[in-house]
């Protein structure tokens, strides 16, 4: 069979990968447990959606969530933070029937039974359309972002704090700590710091009811031939290059294309040409020090144009990636792909191209990676240019974020 663009694995349904059914039936807690398929509970007066892990042993008995000894802790703290969690919320769970172990004790629910639930957590939120989510603990998060998260989606000490305006869900999605995690970590005063951490996450995501939510426009991308048009450039610019590989020295590397945003909202796009004089317009503007240069992770983009179009670029003004260090230095938080979805709300733009931008073995950083593979395929070239456009863009976007919340006035 021809090969397509798509693998084998890309094109598997979702909800049946490998062949396994995400169902109740192949879950299978229902059968046992008192309260099965719990219904979400709560007046939802100020539209927000709590999503915890799964009911305890005390919740199945009741046929609610929330009311035992953690359900209670969480009661109180919104209740000091003027939310009633019955009245203004809407509670569900990840899973929405009890697991039990052997000895039968409530135990966490698995992957699988959170990915067997999950159609009735996207149902719910489709169905109630929440302004607020609040995910509380790990198995809530797998739940709401895992699949759209399939690679490093880490743990919720990586997510927590964020207040996302996520796109999909036309909700603020503030993930934090579960009160189970809380109320574990209290000392003897009862108290703690993860509880001091979980109460400023609550009380900003609180906020976020009263701000307006933010849709972002399709941003225009303009493939362009001549680069002579990039003569029209006077102000500043965030630009990105795709490449063979991370580093340009090894013999058989070069700039395959690179993306020029112009504004929030558009983007020239080129295959970096592979004559000097074709690349002059380009080099006009990355020596021109009236044009002020936004890069992520700008030692990149540096290093690049020394080594391949042999010129250092002038007047960097913003580096996105260091930024977002100064901002947070939590492990995985400062790649383009999570700051443009934990700002802008937008996920997953690049899955698609991500393993051809990698190389298979890269110990020292010299190796090749399988851009060439992808400019192969049908469509490839169209891809990646859509998609380095699509990154000079976030880094645009991104980097004015940053400087509005860093410098205000
Ligand atoms: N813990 C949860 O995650 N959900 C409940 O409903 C109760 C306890």
């Amino acid at each position: 069979m021809q090969e397509g663009f798509f693998t084998k694995k890309e094109t598997q349904s979702i909800s049946r990968p490998g062949g396994r059914v995400y169902s109740c039936v192949a879950c299978g807690l229902c059968k046992d447990c008192k309260s099965p398929k719990m219904e979400p509970f709560g007046n939802f007066k100020k539209k927000i959606l709590n999503i915890g892990e799964a009911p305890g042993e005390i919740e199945d008995n009741k046929g609610k969530p929330w009311q035992g000894k953690v359900g209670k802790l969480l009661q109180r703290t919104y209740d000091d933070l003027g939310i009633d969690l019955f009245e203004d919320c809407l509670n569900i769970n990840a899973c929405s029937c009890r697991p039990v172990d052997k000895e039968g004790n409530n135990r966490s629910p698995s992957n699988f039974e959170v990915e067997c639930c999950r159609k009735t957590v996207l149902r719910t939120i489709d169905e109630y359309k929440p302004k607020l989510i609040i995910v509380l603990g790990n198995s809530a998060l797998f739940s709401l972002i895992g699949h759209r998260w399939k690679k490093d989606l880490g743990g919720i000490t990586k997510w927590r704090g964020y207040t996302i305006p996520d796109q999909d869900f036309d909700a603020w999605v503030c993930p934090t700590f579960h009160p189970s995690f809380i109320e574990r970590s209290f000392d003897f005063k009862g108290t703690s710091v993860e509880k001091v951490i979980w109460l400023q996450d609550l009380k900003q995501a609180f906020k976020s009811i009263h701000r307006a939510f933010p849709k972002y426009v399709e941003p225009k991308i303009e493939i362009i031939e001549d680069l002579s048009v990039l003569d029209n450039i006077i102000t500043e610019i965030a630009f990105d290059f795709e490449t063979t590989g991370l580093k340009p020295h090894a013999p058989g590397h070069r700039i395959v294309c690179c993306g020029i945003a112009t504004s929030e909202n558009h983007a020239y796009v080129f295959m970096m040409p592979e004559t000097k004089k074709e690349r002059q317009p380009f080099i006009d503007v990355l020596t021109n020090k009236n044009i002020g240069k936004i890069a992520q992770n700008m030692k990149f983009e540096e290093t690049w144009s020394v080594v391949r179009l042999k010129q250092s670029v002038q007047n960097w003004v913003w580096d996105t990636m260091l930024a977002s260090h100064i901002f947070d230095n939590r492990a995985g938080t400062t790649n383009l792909k999570f700051q443009a979805y934990v700002n802008f709300g937008i996920v997953d733009y690049s899955s698609e191209i991500a393993p051809y931008l990698q190389a298979i073995d890269n110990k020292d950083g010299n190796a090749l990676n399988r851009i060439n593979e992808l400019l192969a395929k049908p469509g490839g070239k169209e891809k990646l240019m859509k998609y380095c456009g699509l990154d000079s863009i976030y880094e645009f976007r991104l980097a004015m974020q940053q400087r509005s919340d860093l410098l205000p006035f």
